[in-house]
Formats: structure tokens, sequence, C-alpha cells
């Protein structure tokens, strides 16, 4: 059993990865245990700007223009929703940020100029929305249960917990139980802290909780942004979220961020819902706030992309471009994104 890489972990950066090394004709295996994958709870917006502070995220055109046809030329697209977000503003003052923001040469492409003061009389919005063109969400955990599907059939997906002992790095040819591998990549999410060759890097595991509700009537067809993010799911179905928490007990939902999704809720609208789920995940969150991608400083065989942090959607086809390019040598991961930067 020989293949050029075997991926450890099918989230999004390791379902982006399959994608870049099918595109370069390279051979893979994909091992995945799914007991925690952000990815398979994430909303799966994809916005580029940093709607709190008016403010494009970094190489934002760059990664848009990268990573969002990868998602609508797949072929999974049914699973890729494109619709504009509505900002809410919450005071006069906001509107005028927002009037300010939409003249940055960086944003305005994005950010469009005319407040909406009555897009949906189902929602309370008195000082009117800001509208961002350009973005919308990718059911993620749909797009990598199809994907997973198809890679099972083509035996290229083993779903199994990866046994770091098993792992022979004696040779240039790697050995992995009956398999023998010319790279491993990790793209293990919060999972990287039991990897004895990675553990080191200051991956944060920051907990996000959501809910789904019913809300008949609401109407909403576009992405809403005050507190929190609603996402128009379909018949009548919306996900709320999501929370945000560095410290916390455990991986369990809380009743106490529940209650507080339901206040932001309320706050839009005044319709009655039901809440139907409400879950928790772990985003991989690094302190500089940039993802890590590369190679081991010593293990040149091993490699790692992780620390997508809130915005895996965008980040993840772009990351798996660059890293694949650096595994067959044709370009070298910039000092911004190299994980040796923590080294
Ligand atoms: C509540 C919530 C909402 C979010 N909303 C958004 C959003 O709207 N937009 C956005 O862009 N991002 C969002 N994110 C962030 C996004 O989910 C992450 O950035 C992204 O999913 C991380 O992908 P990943 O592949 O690095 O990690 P993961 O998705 O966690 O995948 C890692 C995989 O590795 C596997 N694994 C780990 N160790 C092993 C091992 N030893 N053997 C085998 N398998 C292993 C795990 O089972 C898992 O499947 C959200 C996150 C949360 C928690």
């Amino acid at each position: 059993m020989q293949r050029d890489v075997l991926i450890v972990g099918f989230g999004l950066a390791g379902w982006a990865l399959t994608n870049a090394l099918k595109k370069q004709g390279i051979s893979f295996v994909v091992f995945d245990g799914q007991k925690m994958s952000s990815s398979r709870v994430a909303t799966g917006i994809y916005n580029p700007v940093v709607l709190k502070r008016f403010r494009a995220i970094w190489h934002a055109n760059e990664i848009m223009e990268h990573s969002i046809p990868v998602y609508a030329q797949s072929e999974f697209s049914d699973t890729f929703h494109p619709m504009p977000i509505h900002r809410v503003l919450t005071s006069v003052s906001e509107q005028n940020d927002w009037a300010v923001a939409t003249d940055k040469a960086d944003i305005d492409h994005y950010l469009n100029p005319n407040i909406l003061t009555n897009s949906n009389s189902n929602i309370h919005t008195p000082f009117g929305v800001g509208v961002v063109d350009h973005t919308g969400w990718v059911d993620t955990n749909r797009l990598l249960t199809k994907s997973q599907k198809e890679l099972e059939q083509q035996h290229s997906f083993i779903g199994e917990v990866f046994d770091y002992e098993a792992l022979d790095i004696s040779a240039n040819v790697l050995c992995y139980k009956k398999w023998k591998i010319n790279h491993v990549v990790f793209a293990e999410g919060v999972g990287i802290k039991k990897n004895p060759w990675f553990s080191t890097l200051p991956i944060i595991p920051n907990k996000g909780e959501w809910l789904i509700v019913s809300c008949k009537g609401l109407n909403l067809k576009t992405i809403l942004k005050s507190n929190v993010f609603v996402v128009p799911l379909g018949n009548d179905m919306y996900r709320v979220g999501a929370t945000y928490a560095r410290e916390f007990e455990n991986i369990f939902p809380t009743d106490e961020r529940k209650a507080w999704l339901i206040t932001q809720f309320k706050k839009l609208t005044a319709f009655p819902f039901d809440v139907i789920d409400h879950g928790a995940g772990f985003r991989p969150t690094v302190p500089d706030r940039k993802p890590l991608i590369g190679k081991h400083p010593i293990r040149k065989n091993l490699w790692c992309i992780n620390g997508l942090g809130s915005r895996g959607v965008l980040w993840a086809p772009y990351l798996a471009t660059k890293l694949v390019a650096a595994l067959n040598n044709a370009q070298k991961i910039s000092s911004t994104l190299n994980l040796t930067r923590f080294w």
C-alpha cells in the first residue's frame, strides 16, 4: 500500500488538502478518528471583513479569490450558499462608522454604502443594516460527509484514530502499519495537543456554542449579524451563534451560553421560536491570529496545517495550496504563515 501523502484529520484543512493534492496528481490516504471536529459544527460563514472593527482580514482579496471558487466549483457545490450579510447597525455613530468604512480601499468592494432601513419588517433594526456583499456560507458538515463517502469508495479514507507510535520515521520512506508513504501531513485541529512532533505549537482551543431554532414567518433570506450571526438554513430553520470562550470546563454545551444565545435572538425579533438543537465545538486558534503551516524543522517528511481559527472556510483551500506547493518544492511558505515562527 503506497501513497505519496498520508493526511491525519479530515476537517476543512484535511479536506482542502485532498483537493489540492488531487489537482497535482499526488496520491494520498486520509485517517480520521472523528472524535472532535470543529469543521463538523462550524456555521460555515465566509466573510473577509472583521465586522466589529470594519477592516479587512490579512490578504482578504487574494484569499477570497483563491478559496471561494474551490467551494463554488466543487462537485458538491450544493453545499455552497452565497448570500449577503446584513450587519445590524446599533446607533447613529455606527451608521457613521459604516459610511467611513465603505470608502476604505481594501473593503469598499465588500461593504455597500447604502444603509437599508427596512430590509425585513420582522427584524428589529431601528438604525438599519449595512450590506456586506460577496459573502455566504458553506454547509461544512454536509460537504465533509459527501466528500468522505467518495474517498471511502476510492479506498482513500480510513476511519481510525492515527497511532503516532506506529509511524516509523527512521528511513526516507515512512512506514505506517501496511502503508508506505513519503510525507505525513497532520491536520488535526485542537487534536494536535497529543501529537508528539507538533504539540508545542501554540494552538489555543476556543469554545463556540450555537443553536438551531425554528422560527415560522421570520422569512430571513440573508445572513444577519448582530452580537451573533443568524443563518437561514431553509424550512424556517436558523442557526444562531456562535459564542467565544477561551476558558471552559469541558466540551459540552452549557445552559448559560444557551440562555445568552436565546437573549440575542430575542433582541432581533418578536416572533416565537423553538430551540431545536444546541451544540459546541473548539476553534483551533493561534495567539497572533495567523494559521500555522509548514514542515517539522528536523523531521523533514512531517508537515502540519493548523490554527484556522474562526475563518476555516476562507483559510483552508488557500493554505492547502501553499502547503502542497511547498511539499512539491515549488514554493516557499511565507514567514507570516510558517509554523517555524513559533519554533
Ligand atoms: C461553533 C463554531 C462555529 C464556527 N463557525 C465558523 C464560520 O462560520 N466560518 C468559518 O470559517 N469558521 C468557523 N469556525 C471555525 C472552523 O470550524 C475551523 O477553523 C475549522 O473547522 C478548523 O478545521 P481543521 O480541519 O483545522 O480542524 P477540525 O475541523 O477540528 O478537524 C480536525 C480533524 O482531525 C481529526 N483528528 C485529530 N487528531 C486525530 C488523530 N490522531 N487521528 C485521526 N484523526 C484525528 C479530528 O477527528 C477532526 O476530524 C467555527 C468553529 C466553531 C467551533
